[in-house]
Formats: C-alpha cells, sequence, structure tokens
C-alpha cells in the first residue's frame, strides 16, 4: 500500500513541479527576480522551508533557487521522507506564488478564504492550546454534503477542536451562513488541496513561536511536532493524487488521515504508533475514530440545555434585532454576585428564581431585570476565590449558543437570542448553566451551588446595594495585595507544553505574560487541580528588593526550567528578566536611544520606533530564553508598581501604541499620580506621533520626558 502511495506521490509531486515552474517563470518576467514579498502577518518567511530547511525566503530569487533544489532532488531518487517533505514544500511555494500573483488566496471563488495563516492569531491561541481549552486540530478536506458536514463540525465545535477546513468542504460550509472563524472554532482555509499546508506550516511554526526550536534544526523540530501537536485529519470522498502525496506530507509529521473510503490502514511504526491512514465510513463515528486514532482523551463538560455548548459558541455575539429578552446593560438593574457561605446554607444543585408572575414576564421577551446570587460552599473554598469563580459567570453563560454576557458585577448584560429561545431555552436554564458549569469546573474547591435568580425591581435594588459593599471591600483587599504582603507567589507551568523551559513566576504585582493569570486565578487553579500546572513558589529571602530577587524563585526556576535559568529578577527587563514563552499580550522593548523603553501590543500591526513590527520582535524573543532589553508582559503588569522598577519604573516608557495607551488609561493614570508623575501619560508618544526614532526623540525633548534624564538604561 505504502510503495502505491509513494508512487501516486511521485506523480503528484512531477506535475505540481511543472505548474509551479510554469508559474514562477511567468511571475518572474512580470516581476524581476529581486521583487521581494512576504506572506501576510509572519516573520519566519515561507514558514514550513523556513523551519525545517533554514532558510527564509523573502524574495524571487530565493525562492526560485530553493525551487531548483526540489527540482533537481526529484531526478535523483530520494527516500520517502524527502519526497513527501519536498511536495509541502512545492505546495507552500505554490500559494506563496498565488499571494504574489493575486494577493488574495483564491479568486475563483465567490467566498473569502482565510488563506494563509498568521503569527498574531497563534499567538492569541497559545494559551488555550496549552490549557487544554483546545485540546486538538482538525483539519477536513475534499467534498460531503451539508448536512453530514454540518453535524460532523458541531461535534468538534462541541468538543472544543479547532478545525480548518481545506477543498468543497470549505465552500460548502461558507454557503451554510453559519459563524466561522477563530473564535468559532471553524477556519475556512481554501479550496485547493495544497491549502492544507498552511496548517500544515501552522502546526511547524508552534515549534519556533513557543517552543523555542532553532530554524534548520529539521530532526528536532519534526520530533517536536510529532509529540506536542494534537492534530488529525478527515478526508472525504476518494483521495486524489494531490491528497495522496499531502497525506504522506503529514504523515512525516504523524498527523493521521482517517477516510471515509475502503481503504486497508497504513502504519509506519517508527513514526507513530496509531495508523496514520485509517478508514471509518460511518460519519456519526468518524470524529470519534479520529480521536481514539490520535489518543486524546477529551472531556466534555455541558450543562442539560436544548442548545449546543461550548468555548466555540463563546464569541458569537446576539445583535439587538435578534434578541429575545435581555437583562442589565444599564437598561434594567442587574448584578451577579458569587457569595461563600457555610455548607448548610446551601441547598446543592438547587435553582430557584424569586419574583411575582416571572414566566409569563419571560414569555413576553424584552427586558427584565436580573440579580443573580450564586451561594458556594465548599471545604476547600476560600473568600478569595469569590471573583475567581465570579468571573467565570461570563464564559459559562456565552458558550450556549444563542446567550450572550458581557460586563460583570453590577454592571453585568445577558441577551437570549430567538433561537435560542425557540430551541427552549427558560430563565431557569441561565440558573442551570450557572449552577451546573460552577460545580463542573470548580469541583475540587466548591461542594455545594445554589443559584438564585431575583427578577423583582424592589429586591434587586436592595440585593444590589449590599453587592456594591462587597465588591468594594474586595477592591480594597486587592489594591493592598503586594507581592511583601503575601507569603507565596505561584508560579504557571502551562505553557511548558510548547516551551518546555519556560517558567512563569506569577506575584500580586505581577501576572501572567499571556495575561490569563493572575496571582488569585494562579492560587485558586492550584486548590482546584494540586498537580496541575499553577504550584505555589515559597519567596525565601529577598535578596534584592528594587529588582525583584527572591532566593526561592531563583530555586525554582532553576529546577523547572531543567537547569537552564540561573536567575531572574522580576522587576527587571535589563538584568536577568524572566523568559518568554510565546503567548505574550504585549512586548516590553528596550530603546536605547531614547533611555527608556516601548510597549507594544500583539494586535498592533504597525511599526513601533525601533524599526520592527510585533511580529518581528515577537519572532527574536520566545521559547523560554531570557534575552535582556526584550521581555513579554501581560498588559496589566504595566501599571503595576512593580512593573521596571529595577530599572527605573514607568518613568521608562516613551512609546506605546494608542489603542494599547487607551486601554490602560485610567489605572495607568493612577500609578503615575502615586509615582510622583501625574503628566506622563501624555508625554508617551504613540504612532500617531511618531513611528522612528529620530521623530520620537525630538518629541521627547520636545515635552520634557523623564526617561531622558534618568541614569543609562544600559549600563
Ligand atoms: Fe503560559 Fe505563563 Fe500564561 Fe501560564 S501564565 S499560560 S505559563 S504564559
Ligand atoms: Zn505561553
Amino acid at each position: 500500500m505504502i510503495d502505491e502511495f509513494i508512487e501516486i506521490a511521485k506523480k503528484a509531486l512531477q506535475d505540481l513541479l511543472k505548474e509551479t515552474e510554469e508559474n514562477l517563470k511567468n511571475t518572474i518576467s512580470e516581476k524581476t527576480e529581486n521583487f521581494s514579498f512576504e506572506l501576510p502577518d509572519t516573520t519566519y518567511g515561507l514558514p514550513l522551508i523556513y523551519a525545517l530547511e533554514g532558510i527564509k525566503i523573502n524574495n524571487l530569487i530565493e525562492l526560485k533557487r530553493f525551487f531548483e533544489r526540489i527540482k533537481e532532488s526529484f531526478t535523483q531518487s530520494t527516500d520517502a521522507i524527502t519526497l513527501s517533505l519536498n511536495y509541502l514544500y512545492l505546495s507552500e511555494i505554490a500559494l506563496s506564488l498565488n499571494y504574489i500573483n493575486t494577493e488574495s488566496i483564491d479568486k475563483s471563488s465567490e467566498f473569502k478564504f482565510y488563506g494563509f495563516l498568521g503569527d498574531t492569531i497563534q499567538r492569541t491561541l497559545g494559551v488555550q492550546l496549552v490549557d487544554g481549552r483546545i485540546p486538538a486540530v482538525a483539519v477536513l478536506l475534499g467534498r460531503l454534503d451539508s448536512d453530514k458536514l454540518l453535524s460532523i463540525i458541531k461535534e468538534l465545535q462541541e468538543k472544543r477542536i479547532l478545525t480548518f477546513l481545506i477543498g468543497a468542504v470549505a465552500e460548502e460550509f461558507l454557503k451554510s451562513g453559519q459563524r466561522h472563524g477563530f473564535e468559532a472554532y471553524i477556519v475556512p482555509v481554501g479550496t485547493k488541496t495544497e491549502h492544507t499546508v498552511f496548517v500544515i506550516d501552522w502546526a511547524v511554526r508552534a515549534s519556533l513561536i513557543f517552543g523555542g526550536q532553532t530554524a534548520g534544526d529539521k530532526d528536532a523540530i519534526i520530533e517536536y511536532v510529532r509529540k506536542r501537536i494534537n492534530a488529525f485529519a478527515i478526508s472525504f470522498g476518494s483521495l486524489n493524487e494531490k491528497a495522496v502525496a499531502m497525506a504522506l506530507g503529514a504523515a512525516v509529521l504523524a498527523i493521521p488521515v482517517i477516510t471515509d473510503q475502503s481503504l486497508p490502514d497504513v502504519s509506519i511504526p517508527e513514526i507513530a504508533e496509531y495508523p496514520l491512514l485509517t478508514a471509518e465510513k460511518d460519519y456519526s463515528k468518524i470524529v470519534r475514530k479520529a480521536i481514539e486514532t490520535r489518543g486524546l482523551k477529551i472531556v466534555v463538560e455541558k450543562p442539560s440545555i436544548p442548545v449546543s455548548y461550548g468555548p466555540a459558541f463563546e464569541g458569537e455575539r446576539v445583535r439587538k434585532e435578534d434578541t429575545f429578552i435581555e437583562f442589565g446593560g444599564q437598561k434594567t438593574p442587574a448584578f451577579e454576585w458569587v457569595r461563600m457561605m457555610d455548607v448548610a446554607e446551601v441547598e446543592d444543585e438547587k435553582v430557584e428564581i424569586i419574583g411575582t408572575d416571572w414566566r409569563n414576564r419571560y414569555e413576553q421577551g424584552g427586558r427584565m431585570p436580573l440579580g443573580i446570587i450564586v451561594k458556594v460552599a465548599g471545604k476547600k473554598m476560600q473568600k478569595d476565590f469569590e471573583p475567581v469563580i465570579e468571573r467565570q459567570i461570563h464564559t459559562f453563560i456565552n458558550e450556549a449558543e444563542g446567550l450572550w454576557h458581557i460586563g460583570q458585577r453590577d454592571i453585568n448584560w445577558i441577551r437570549i437570542s430567538k433561537k435560542a429561545k425557540q430551541a427552549g431555552i427558560s430563565l431557569e436554564h441561565l440558573g442551570l448553566i450557572i449552577m451546573s458549569m460552577t460545580k463542573a469546573r470548580f469541583k475540587s474547591i466548591v461542594d455545594r451551588v445554589e443559584v438564585l435568580l431575583y427578577v423583582d425591581e424592589k429586591d434587586i435594588l436592595t440585593l444590589r446595594e449590599e453587592a456594591r459593599q462587597e465588591y468594594r471591600r474586595r477592591d480594597l483587599r486587592l489594591a493592598r495585595l503586594t507581592d511583601e504582603e503575601v507569603d507565596k507567589f505561584y508560579s504557571c507551568l502551562l505553557c511548558q507544553s510548547f516551551a518546555p523551559k519556560h517558567v512563569c513566576v506569577i506575584t500580586p504585582e505581577r501576572p501572567g505574560l499571556c495575561g490569563a493569570f493572575t496571582w488569585l486565578d494562579a492560587k485558586a487553579a492550584y486548590e482546584i487541580e494540586p498537580t496541575g500546572g499553577n504550584q505555589p513558589v515559597e519567596k525565601g529571602e529577598l535578596i534584592d528588593p528594587i529588582y525583584g530577587r527572591y532566593s526561592g524563585v531563583d530555586e525554582y526556576v532553576k529546577k523547572h526550567s531543567g537547569g537552564q535559568i540561573q536567575t531572574i529578577n522580576l522587576y527587571s527587563i535589563m538584568e536577568n528578566p524572566m523568559t518568554s514563552c510565546g503567548c505574550f499580550e504585549c512586548i516590553v522593548a528596550v530603546t536605547p536611544e531614547a533611555n527608556g523603553v516601548l510597549i507594544v501590543n500583539r494586535g498592533y500591526s504597525g511599526m513601533t520606533p525601533i524599526g520592527m513590527k510585533f511580529s518581528t520582535i515577537a519572532g527574536m524573543i520566545g521559547g523560554g530564553v531570557q534575552t535582556p532589553g526584550f521581555m513579554g508582559v501581560g498588559v496589566n503588569y504595566i501599571t503595576s508598581r512593580k512593573f521596571l522598577k529595577g530599572d527605573g519604573g514607568i518613568r521608562r516608557i516613551v512609546w506605546m501604541p494608542k489603542e494599547l495607551k487607551e486601554r490602560i488609561k485610567e489605572s495607568f493614570q493612577k500609578v503615575a499620580e502615586q509615582e510622583g508623575v501625574p503628566e506622563l501619560f501624555q508625554k508617551i508618544a504613540d504612532e500617531t506621533v511618531c513611528e522612528d526614532i529620530e521623530c520620537l526623540i525630538d518629541y521627547l525633548s520636545k515635552v520634557g520626558h523623564p526617561a531622558l534624564e534618568m541614569e543609562p538604561i544600559i549600563k
């Protein structure tokens, strides 16, 4: 079987060589050899070729040179692995030529496909991939009728599997008009079989972005992908030559293909202990078969409600015209409040709606006031975990299809769509979702959960006052929570599944760099799962209060980075800074000419005054390595009083994109006042002021930015 496949792949490679050669020739004669190009939003050239071969292709000469290499190796007899990889490389080249020629991915279709998958989205999804919110990545390719396809996609979405669609299925799905995109966990990539290479690209690039692998270290990278990237493909319809060649390429990376055709299993024991090609003709079993083949264990927690549930439905909006009923949103009084109680005060699994004539009022739709009180009790529950659970109400409600939630506390806003109502969603279901998901996700700290929904305005106003007092108490406590005051820090090792040497040390004044973990979150996560990714870190002795160096932290980091990192300063970017993985929200970068630092956030695609974009700087750091002068941080660390304390603090900030400035404005102002630089915010430049260094320096001198007067940042 395998020999037969290799013969077919050879044929496919030969055809693609011919096609591409022609295309390349035309492109060169039109644009000249020196024409430079870039795939959108990546710093890795043609990422697959760059990762595996260490060659960064940025213009047509380089492209041609590499093309010749593939062509030449084809004329010699090569082994199956080289042949398979060459097919993938050639597909990447063919698709790049498409980009150059049409600047869009597929002109032949009326639909807009996602095409090349950029670095930004990959970094954004990093945390979800490591914490299991996305347990696997699937590729669906070929042709299948709409009903079967949609039900398979629903199943994948409910299992939280990020799914890429290639070929006729991509078009079919877009035709259905259903929600798509990364938030929906379903991404139509393109219509050609070659487009599969964009997904393979993504898998391989993870080794560079998160894994700290060196481009060109082919064996290590292949090993990384085989071991760490949980991917599989499902192919519908007969496998054409291209699909066979693609499947062989995927096999090199241990990505199994499940086919709906009658074909015998193909196994290659040197690569994987499971079959790399296997058949399942029953569409209701095909997803399960794929999951089992890849050896994944996926636990789905779903409340019993009449609509679909899972993170794939989280980002979906319910617009005004689709709304059946809404609560809060400053239109009716509302609040949500998690309260820790004694066990005796909580009736487990009870959902009660308190108010007059509520059934009728709900049935009429429109608006209703709503007070949500979640009473929780548990032996390991702590008062500090109330806000951690409370914040999850947002996710719990949003994960239901057709339900929408924004805000929190007394500014929450909930909508139920007409469709969800038609499907049978009632007011009780809202309580049921919160009750069952709180129990499921917090099972080790919460033994009992009771949810009370108040719907009479009078009750809500009284209870909201009580809740507000509690919110104020919490805020005060949080503001007092400093690194000195607590007796332990927490680590986060979640990203080690991709960046094996990286350790995040999370303190009250320095949240995790991905923005997903505050100290309280990490502490709660540890209680919830004592053997999980968040572990207590004993502080030990405070060696340096300005730089934030603790003996206990050093010991911990040394041990858990496998001895790679000897010491870190929690509050410095210049001397032994914390390492970065790949999913940082922002990058802080030293700007020596301005004697300060600039900060750039992940969503900002413009140029920075140091002459590099976010994606370029991001490509230079990460992988659990210390890079003095550059550091990934979470947004909230910028407004911490410990921000770069060792290097001079917030006075060092000279530039930030406008959107980031706006986002942190209020809390930044508070810290700036405490630090005695109330006018600092106005003195920080953004892209509307300058995008290059000369202009930045002019501006800083003009406004009298304090960084210019400080001692040199580079000693
Ligand atoms: Fe990764 Fe650090 Fe975020 Fe944990 S806190 S998920 S290790 S970036
Ligand atoms: Zn990370």
